[in-house]
This record gives structure tokens, C-alpha cells and sequence, in this order.
């Protein structure tokens, strides 16, 4: 456009950086104020064993309630605020928000019913910090015995640069009962060689390699092979993003059991999850 508009091109381009600046400065100090005032919520979506549908656990996913724009979703802010170093706040928040939550729902549970776990994203960009780190630390310590029923999820957005620090904190934190989970398994920088370098109990199959696999026969390999590695290894392995029936058989019959995905709920709000919690196994049944 900016050739097409000859003489003028150097101006509109200069105007258009211009504009980009402006808007970004002006996202920072959105951010900023929403980090400040915690205008966020969090949408809690069901993972569920897959043959009988039964909750297991729920993600915790952040959205920003943003004045005059609704709910922004996490992938419009996220990246933004890991490069802004404000992803440390973000998580914290996140992290006691849905504790606060977690224990909530577990009073609601009948009481022979295995309690509740809730799964946190963890920004990897987190643990290359060690101001963040500690300040994790005290949270975690803060929260108490709720910790065992935590699953965190490790995204990972950057490269974890100190593989021995990493592996300290995550054998401290299995040692409180949580578990560690690498999140978006496959698509990252080093999936490979963090499940064999670091202490973890599971993976996350990534929604791009669950999504089409029941059509995509080089998909379904990769899954099969993801599959196959994590029962190796004696890893837990969670699929994201299941659809259909399709998919979901697909898993079950190459040994993956749990997942989550639309086929049986999306991110919810807080106040839907109770309807979840019912652990019978005759009420579980009409939900197929
Ligand atoms: P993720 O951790 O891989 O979360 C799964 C994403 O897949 C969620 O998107 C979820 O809504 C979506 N999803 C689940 N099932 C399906 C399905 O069947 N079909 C489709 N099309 N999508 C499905 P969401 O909520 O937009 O979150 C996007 C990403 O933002 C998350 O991906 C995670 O990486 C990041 N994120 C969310 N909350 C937090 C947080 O509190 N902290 C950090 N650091 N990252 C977060
Ligand atoms: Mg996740
Ligand atoms: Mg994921
Ligand atoms: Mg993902």
C-alpha cells in the first residue's frame, strides 16, 4: 500500500509506526491497570476421563474483562505480557484465584468421591526468573495442603534456560504432592528432551495434532507415537482439544485416558462447574 501510494509511501509508513507505538504503550498501560485492579476472570474447563466422562480435574484459563471489549482471551494478552515481564503477577493471581476455588468445590464433593484437582498455566518465562520464582515459592507455601490437588501446566513460551534450577523447584513442588505437566506437548522448542531432563508426570498432547487425527493419518502417527513414549516412560498423558467421538475413541484405543475439549465441555464460568462435580456414575452416563 505504501508504494502503491507513491510520494506519500515514506509518510504512511512513518504514521503507521507511529500508530503501532501509540497502541502499544497504550496496551501496556491497559495491562498494567488491569494486573493492578485484577479485572480478569477465570473459565474452568472440565478434563474428564475419557471412557466414562467423569471429571478429573479442571484447567484453570484466564480472560480479561476488559471495559468496553468484553472478554479478551488469554492468546490476545499473554504473549504480550511475557514480553512486557508482567507474566509473573498474571499467574500468581491465577494460581490463588482458582485454589481459593478448588476448595471451594471440594467441600461440594460427595465425600468418597476422589477430590477435585485444578490445572494452572505456568509460563515458562517464569522460571527463568528468580525474583518470580520466589515469589511462586511463597505462594505455594502460603496456600497449604490445597497443593496436592494441583496440576501445573508448564507453556512453554521461552526456552527453560536453567535446566538444574528447574528441576529443584518442580522436585520441591512434587515433594508438596503437585504435579507437573508439559503443556502443548510436541509443538514446543525442546518437548523432547525437557521429558527426559526434568522431573515430570505427564504431558499435554497439543489440540493441532488431536485436531484432525481421526483424517490425518501423519496426525494420528504423531499422536500414537506421543502416546506410546509417555507409557514408556510411565508419564501421564492428557489429550487437548477433542471434538468428536472419533477422536476421542481414537485415544482410548491407543491408551490415552483423560482429556478435554468441546466434545464434552468448553471453558466454563466458576458458578457451572457444580453440575460437574456429581460423581455418580448413573447421572455421569446421560452426559454421553
Ligand atoms: P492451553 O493451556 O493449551 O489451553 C487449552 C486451550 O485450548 C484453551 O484456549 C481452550 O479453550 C482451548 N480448547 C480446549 N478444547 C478445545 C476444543 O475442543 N477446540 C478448540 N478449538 N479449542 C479448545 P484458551 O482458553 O483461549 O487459552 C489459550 C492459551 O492461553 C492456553 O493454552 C495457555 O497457553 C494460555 N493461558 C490461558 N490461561 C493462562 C494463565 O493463567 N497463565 C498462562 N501463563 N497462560 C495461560
Ligand atoms: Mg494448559
Ligand atoms: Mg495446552
Ligand atoms: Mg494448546
Amino acid at each position: 500500500q505504501a508504494k502503491a501510494s507513491g510520494g506519500n509511501g515514506c509518510e504512511l509508513f512513518d504514521s503507521s509506526i507511529h500508530h503501532q507505538a501509540k497502541d502499544r504503550i497504550q496496551q501496556e498501560q491497559e495491562l498494567r491497570r488491569a494486573i493492578a485492579q485484577a479485572d480478569f476472570q477465570v473459565y474452568y474447563q472440565p478434563i474428564v476421563d475419557l471412557a466414562t466422562r467423569q471429571l478429573v480435574s479442571a484447567e484453570a484459563l484466564i480472560r480479561w474483562q476488559k471495559p468496553g471489549s468484553g472478554l479478551v482471551p488469554p492468546d490476545e494478552f499473554i504473549p504480550l505480557a511475557e514480553e512486557l515481564g508482567l507474566i509473573a503477577p498474571i499467574d500468581q493471581w491465577v494460581l490463588q484465584t482458582a485454589s481459593r476455588q478448588l476448595q471451594a468445590w471440594q467441600q461440594l464433593q460427595p465425600e468418597n468421591a476422589p477430590p477435585l484437582k485444578i490445572s494452572i498455566n505456568l509460563s515458562s518465562q517464569q522460571i527463568n526468573q528468580n525474583a518470580s520464582l520466589n515469589e511462586l515459592e511463597t505462594v505455594l507455601q502460603t496456600l497449604g495442603s490445597v497443593r496436592q490437588h494441583l496440576r501445573l501446566e508448564v507453556t512453554e513460551s521461552v526456552f527453560i534456560k536453567n535446566i538444574d534450577r528447574a528441576t529443584e523447584l518442580f522436585q520441591r513442588f512434587q515433594a508438596w504432592g503437585m504435579q507437573i505437566c508439559l503443556d502443548d506437548f510436541g509443538t514446543g522448542y525442546s518437548s523432547l528432551s525437557y521429558l527426559h531432563r526434568l522431573p515430570i508426570d505427564g504431558v499435554k498432547i497439543d489440540r493441532s495434532f488431536v485436531a484432525g487425527m481421526d483424517s490425518d493419518p501423519n496426525k494420528l502417527a504423531i499422536v500414537r507415537a506421543i502416546v506410546g513414549l509417555c507409557h514408556t516412560l510411565n508419564k501421564a498423558v492428557i489429550a487437548e482439544g477433542i471434538e468428536n467421538h472419533a477422536q476421542r475413541r481414537l485415544l482410548m484405543d491407543l491408551g490415552c485416558q483423560q482429556g478435554q475439549g468441546y466434545l464434552f465441555a468448553p471453558p466454563l464460568p466458576a458458578d457451572q462447574i457444580p453440575a460437574w462435580l456429581d460423581t455418580d456414575p448413573a447421572t455421569a452416563t446421560h452426559r454421553d
